[in-house]
């Protein structure tokens, strides 16, 4: 039997065919779950209702995570079409590029806010106008984090502060949901090519770091992702909550 069927799955991240957020909505749509898709704005709509068609996804909503009216939108919406939601998928993030090239000190007051706003807020936010879907149903959430939040990345810079903050966000929030049978984990997932690495200055430099000294010698895909995000979301995972995992190929783990 497959390990999501018919659980009810809300995404968050799909930007183009190379988002973590589409990999992990194909394996979960593999896995027998029914999804909801949103997309930030008209210029990716275009991009994205095509794929969501692909895996015959039950809605494809707008949302721009910086607005609670947005928010509260999906959630009335998907109110009327499911009796509640077994899983969130979050994969958003957002830092301005001045603020991803240089070193921290360039960060402007705006900037800070802005990628607290968008890479940390909205999952509280998300979570919160979720909660009355999920509570009762053994539900899980996963958001995306990276290795910057622990360790300094060049040019990672504000982005690596909101890593850290959503990193704490997650196990603040599996204590807060926990209670009411909800699971809160992330992925900690190593430099991938996407629309929002591109963003990172000498992201490529990055990577090539990361292939020569992983202990796999490679750097990890989306399909790495979202294999481990049906564990982490599905019945196999259902004593864990609260943990940053990673799939990085073994990285984090080396000294030098
Ligand atoms: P991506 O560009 O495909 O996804 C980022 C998503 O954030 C996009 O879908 C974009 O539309 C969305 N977004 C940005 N601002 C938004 C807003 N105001 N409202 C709603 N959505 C908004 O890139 P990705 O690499 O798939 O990123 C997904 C997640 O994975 C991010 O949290 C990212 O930090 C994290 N991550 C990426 C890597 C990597 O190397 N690519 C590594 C570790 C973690």
């Amino acid at each position: 039997m497959p390990l999501l069927q018919g659980k009810k799955v809300l995404i968050f991240g799909v930007a183009n065919e190379k988002s973590i957020a589409w990999a992990i909505a194909r394996a979960f749509h593999e896995q027998g779950a029914e999804l909801a898709i949103t997309y930030a704005g008209e210029a990716i709509e275009k991009r994205v209702r095509p794929l969501a068609e692909s895996v015959s996804a039950a809605a494809v909503l707008p949302c721009n995570v910086t607005s609670d009216d947005d928010i509260n939108a999906v959630f009335a919406e998907l109110g009327k079409r499911w009796d509640g939601i077994d899983i969130i998928i979050h994969a958003v993030a957002f830092a301005n590029k001045e603020e991803l090239k240089g070193t921290i000190v360039n960060t402007t007051r705006e900037g800070f806010a802005t990628a607290m706003d968008i890479s940390v807020y909205s999952l509280l936010g998300i979570l919160k106008a979720a909660q009355p879907m999920m509570q009762g149903r053994n539900a899980a959430a996963l958001t995306l984090t990276y290795h910057g939040a622990v360790k300094v990345f060049p040019s990672y810079n504000v982005m690596g502060v909101a890593k850290a903050a959503l990193e704490a966000s997650v196990r603040y929030l599996s204590e807060a949901l926990g209670p009411e049978g909800i699971r809160v984990n992330a992925i900690s997932a190593g430099p991938i090519r996407t629309l929002a690495a591109s963003g990172v200055n000498g992201f490529i430099h990055i990577l090539n770091h990361v292939e020569s000294k992983a202990p796999l010698r490679r750097t990890i895909t989306q399909e790495d992702v979202a294999r481990s995000a049906v564990y982490l979301c599905s019945e196999l995972a259902s004593g864990v909550t609260g943990e940053i995992h990673y799939v990085d190929g073994g990285y984090n783990v080396i000294g030098l």
